[in-house]
This record gives structure tokens, C-alpha cells and sequence, in this order.
């Protein structure tokens, strides 16, 4: 099995490292500005065998072609399920003429288990022969599951040309940067979450605050079950896995079906009335404080700082 990681200007997308992990520590890097993006697959994942395609900017049609070859060998060719994942891996699927298991949470050498009605069932899926699989981002640990993989040792080659022709692709006119608030919740860096200890009338404050530090606004289930924020902004086990780098909690107890969905946030910050709630044993920085009030003072002093 192999792992190919689709990348942009040097960035890794969501589910990178899962997706190594769960191909037993071989990746295809793809893309543009591979070098940076495999020394940080290198850094994450420690002991990995990568090889590398500099193939300029993302065209699916056009990586396929290439990748081809380079795969076919591969009983099982497995892409995180990000955007440019999604994307590409149908393409590949054709082009090695291979049927496409989307959407995983487990994969092995002669099925995947994925997921399909939103989440409500999983449906392991048998493929005789070799097959293409996206692997769901935050469907597992980006550590290695079976003993003995990764393999042992580093093996980075040099990159190979970049791709000819390949079939049409879109026509890119231009690329916008996401609204963070409105950004994916898998692929968001930081995330302002809400829980039922913040009152609803502070939720556009904090969708506010989102936009101000470049952060996506998550929820627990209660508020989401409330009405007060969209159901797909829930973070747990029943709604949206995460991997934040920052995560910062107004009013969130911390329980396992909302933890469960946290990944392993490198800063968590927590403001909450109770010292001794999960939520707050887990912070780096936990401030025993109303929310409300305390989201309101944050907002005053960087309005105050953005003034002068
Ligand atoms: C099958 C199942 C699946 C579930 N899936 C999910 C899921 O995917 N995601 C999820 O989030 N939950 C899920 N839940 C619900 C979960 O068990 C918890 O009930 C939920 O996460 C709690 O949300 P909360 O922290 O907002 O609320 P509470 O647990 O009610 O906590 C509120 C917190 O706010 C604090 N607080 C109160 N007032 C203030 C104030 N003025 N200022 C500061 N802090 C204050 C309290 O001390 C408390 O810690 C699931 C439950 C089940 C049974």
C-alpha cells in the first residue's frame, strides 16, 4: 500500500499524516513545493520511505497521467480525503482502472471499512483485487498501527520531471483565500469553539473574534442541538473530527464525544466557571472566568489595540 499526498506550495493537507500512517509509512508526495511538504511529513512522522513528483500547480487530470506508472504496482493506493484528495483520486482510480473505495476510516489490503449515510453507518466494503481509497481526515492516529511499520530508515528521492500532458483540466482563473470562519473545520488551524456555558446572544461576538485571528468557530452538541449554530460546525464524535493547532474553548466541559473529536491540539485554551471540569484539565491555559464576559473583553482589547 503507498499513500500519495497531494500538496500546495509546500503544504500539507488535511489527513497527510493519518494517510502515511495507515499505508505503513510510504508515501508519494505530489505537487508543488514537495521538498518543504515531505521535510514536514519527515519532522511529523519520523521514520517514513517518501518519494517525491514536483509537478507544479494542483491539475488533477494532468497528476493522474503522471502518477499512473508510478503507482500501478501498488495493490492499494490510498489519498487523504482533502479537497485536492477528492479530487484527484477518482482520476487516478480511472486512469489505473481501479474501482474507488471514498471516504474510509480503515483500509487494508483487500477492502475498506467507510462511511456512508453522513456518518449514521459504516459499511465494510470487500474488493477483490487492487483498488483506489480516500481515507476520511481524523479517522485515526497519524502514529503507526501495525507493529514494526513505519519502515525503519529514510529514503527521499529525487524528484522526478514534472508531468506532460495529461487529461483536461479546469481552468484555474484564480485562487481566494478561505474565510477562516466559514473554512472547513477538518483543515482549520485554529478553532474558537462554543459550548452551552457561552450564551447564545455572544455567538456573533465569537463569530466575529473568529474572523479578527484567522480562526474557524466550532460547537459542542448542545449548542448545536439548540439551533445556534449549523450542525456541521459540531466538534465530536457524532459531528466533525478536527485538527487543530490552537483550539480555544468558551464554556465547553470537555466531554469524551467532544474530546473524541479533538485531535491532539498543540495549545488549548479554556475559559470555563468550573476548575476542576474536563475541558479545563486538559488546557495549557485555563482561565476560570465567565465566557461571555471574558470574550467580550478579549474582543474589547483588540478593538482597543486595532485603534491605536
Ligand atoms: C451518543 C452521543 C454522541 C455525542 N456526540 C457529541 C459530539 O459529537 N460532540 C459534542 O460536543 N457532544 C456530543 N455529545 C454530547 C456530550 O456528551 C456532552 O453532552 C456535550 O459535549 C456537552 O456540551 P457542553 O460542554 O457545551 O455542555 P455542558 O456539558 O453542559 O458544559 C457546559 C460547561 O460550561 C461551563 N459554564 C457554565 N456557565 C458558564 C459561564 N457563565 N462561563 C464559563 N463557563 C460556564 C460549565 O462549568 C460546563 O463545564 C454526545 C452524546 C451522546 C450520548
Amino acid at each position: 500500500m503507498i499513500a500519495v499526498v497531494p500538496v500546495r506550495a509546500g503544504a500539507l493537507p488535511a489527513g497527510a499524516l493519518e494517510t502515511l500512517a495507515e499505508a505503513g509509512g510510504r508515501a508519494l508526495v505530489v505537487g508543488e513545493g514537495t521538498e518543504q511538504a515531505a521535510g514536514s511529513l519527515l519532522e511529523d512522522a519520523g521514520a517514513v520511505r517518501l518519494t517525491r513528483l514536483e509537478a507544479g500547480a494542483f491539475a488533477p487530470g494532468r497528476f493522474a497521467r503522471a502518477l499512473g506508472p508510478l503507482v500501478s504496482v501498488e495493490d492499494v493506493v490510498l489519498l487523504p480525503a482533502s479537497p485536492d484528495g477528492r479530487d484527484l483520486a477518482p482520476r487516478l482510480a480511472a486512469e489505473l482502472d481501479r474501482p474507488l473505495l471514498a471516504g474510509a476510516i480503515r483500509v487494508g489490503p483487500g477492502g475498506a471499512t467507510v462511511v456512508a449515510m453522513h456518518g449514521a453507518q459504516n459499511v465494510e466494503l470487500s474488493v477483490d483485487g487492487p483498488f483506489v481509497a480516500t481515507l476520511l481526515p481524523g479517522a485515526r492516529s497519524p502514529a503507526p498501527r501495525r507493529p514494526g511499520a513505519p519502515t525503519p530508515g529514510v529514503e527521499l528521492s529525487e524528484p522526478s520531471p514534472a508531468p506532460g500532458e495529461g487529461p483536461a483540466d479546469a481552468e484555474v482563473l484564480g485562487t481566494l483565500d478561505p474565510d477562516p470562519s466559514a473554512v472547513d473545520l477538518s483543515e482549520a488551524g485554529r478553532i474558537l469553539a462554543a459550548g452551552a456555558g457561552l450564551p447564545g446572544e455572544e455567538l456573533a461576538r465569537l463569530f466575529a473574534l473568529g474572523e479578527r485571528l484567522g480562526a474557524a468557530v466550532g460547537a459542542t452538541r448542545v449548542v448545536t442541538d439548540a439551533g445556534l449554530v449549523a450542525h456541521d460546525r459540531q466538534i465530536g464524535t457524532t459531528g466533525v473530527s478536527v485538527r487543530p493547532r490552537l483550539y480555544v474553548a468558551f464554556g465547553v466541559s470537555g466531554a469524551a464525544q467532544h474530546v473524541g473529536g479533538l485531535g491532539e491540539p498543540d495549545h488549548v485554551i479554556s475559559v470555563n466557571l468550573d476548575p476542576s471540569c474536563p475541558m479545563m484539565a486538559m488546557a495549557d491555559l485555563a482561565v476560570v472566568a465567565d465566557a461571555g464576559a471574558t470574550l467580550r473583553a478579549l474582543a474589547a482589547r483588540l478593538e482597543e489595540r486595532a485603534g491605536g
